[in-house]
């Protein structure tokens, strides 16, 4: 079968790595002259099911509601515009903030999210794929005893779901990451994933593109998909300056601009941007960057080491598509780095970065049919998407292979019940 995936990111890549495993002609088509050039380029670098506790859930209204107006926010809304679609998917990130809500989306993300840490070592196995990978686990920090006392609680939940989570005293968190030896006196705890990984997602991605277009996948760079042409209940093309691509199925790979391609088509997908900001700092000569990687919960900073790189990405800006760096946000990522580790790199060096998350109301990612019986979808993964790119591409694989997927799809796909 002839299968086109639109977008090039970590998510649509793996996609048509898997597609090609299951024996069909794909082509993958995408605005950019390589992969992995937007969301996908330079994240936290963390394939962690341990963040699968979503973003709605109760304990953030009133986090929310202490940082408003706060420019150093961790979690910043600017939605001064009026905008149907992002009023609606705010009121339904607010019916997705109760504790069963979380409890049921936090399952869902961490289905796919076990699988793809799977996947992903499967992969890493048969290809030799490299990029810059650790496999050291996640420590999360904390700071305030009660946040930490709570992250004890949700330890407990994700644990009944098959994620090893261990509670560490601060003696022990400077024993598994070292680095942290400076700033041991302010912590009051942390929590530590020993199976969680992480690495380089936009090698990743440029590898993994190079061993799929080896085994015959098709790249297109440069051609932005303006539209797709819609016949009765079916996909029949996708529209370009340089004509109609046309396929027998179609893989909506495009991160947040997704919804953007689904409206006309009469579907709404319950996704919009989360800006993100990253830096990358060169470690060479420095001797106090972390090997292990961290998160940082109070400031909702992630750290990953990726080879003599440091990268340290975070906090979440509502507004819209606009991707500008914004130097007091920068600036405060900066700082938060250097705190934690003084000696970790030189800062002055730094490359800036944000990139924009695809976030649904409840966190989980919109994956599987749509009414239209020939398009599939593979997208609004968020804060994960670099964690479930592999799984989320096997599990749509075999979906339009026809074949029932590995894991359990319920909740996951686009009518999904609350
Ligand atoms: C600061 C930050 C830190 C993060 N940290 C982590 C982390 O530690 N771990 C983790 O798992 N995730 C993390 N994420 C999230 C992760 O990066 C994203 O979920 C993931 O990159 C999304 O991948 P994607 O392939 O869906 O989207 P993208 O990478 O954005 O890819 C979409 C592709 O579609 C193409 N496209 C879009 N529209 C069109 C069109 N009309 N025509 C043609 N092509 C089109 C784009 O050019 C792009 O290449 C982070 C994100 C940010 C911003």
């Amino acid at each position: 079968m002839k299968v086109v995936v639109i977008g090039a990111g970590v998510v649509g890549t793996a996609c048509a790595w898997y597609l090609a495993q299951e024996g069909h002609e794909v082509t993958v088509v995408d605005r950019r002259e390589a992969a992995g050039l937007e969301t996908s380029f330079a994240n936290g670098g963390q394939v962690s099911p341990c963040h699968a506790e979503p973003w709605a859930n109760p304990a953030v209204i009133p986090k929310v509601l202490k940082w408003l107006g706060r420019e150093d926010a961790p979690l910043l809304f600017r939605w001064r515009r009026w905008d149907p679609a992002l009023w609606a998917w705010g009121l339904r990130f607010l019916a997705n903030c109760t504790a069963a809500r979380a409890a049921v989306n936090t399952e869902r993300t961490l289905r796919v999210a076990l699988y793809s840490r799977l996947c992903l070592q499967q992969l890493r196995a048969e290809t030799g794929i490299q990029y810059d990978q650790k496999t050291k686990g996640i420590l999360h920090i904390y700071r305030d005893g009660g946040e930490f006392a709570h992250a004890c609680a949700a330890a407990e939940l994700m644990r009944r779901h098959g994620l090893k989570r261990l509670a560490q005293s601060p003696v022990e968190c400077v024993a598994i990451e070292p680095a942290l030896a400076a700033v041991a006196s302010e912590l009051a705890g942390g929590i530590f994933t020993p199976d969680d990984e992480s690495g380089d997602a936009h090698k990743f991605t440029t590898g993994l593109a190079a061993l799929a277009a080896a085994k015959g996948v098709a790249f297109r760079w440069s051609v932005p998909v303006s539209g797709l042409v819609r016949d009765g209940d079916r996909v029949a093309g996708l529209a370009t300056e340089t004509g109609t691509i046309a396929a027998d199925a179609y893989v909506l790979a495009a991160g947040c601009d997704s919804p953007l391609l689904a409206r006309p088509l009469g579907l709404r997908l319950p996704i919009v941007p989360a800006k993100g900001y990253s830096i990358t700092v060169p470690v060479a000569g420095h001797s106090g960057a972390p090997s292990v990687s961290i998160t940082d919960d109070e400031h909702k900073m992630v750290y990953s080491r990726l080879g003599d790189r440091l990268r340290a990405a975070g906090t979440a800006e509502m507004t819209g598509h606009d991707r500008t760096l914004n130097p007091r946000r920068l600036a405060m990522i900066q700082d938060h780095a250097r705190r934690l580790f003084p000696d970790g790199g030189d800062f002055d060096r730094a490359e800036p970065w944000a990139g924009l998350r695809p976030v649904t109301p409840d966190s989980v990612p919109l994956l599987g049919a749509t009414p239209l019986a020939n398009l599939w979808l593979n997208t609004g993964h968020g804060t994960l998407g670099w964690t479930m790119a592999c799984g989320s591409g096997r599990l749509v694989a075999a979906l339009v292979s026809g074949r029932r997927p590995e894991i359990d799809l319920g909740g996951l796909g686009l009518h999904r019940k609350r």
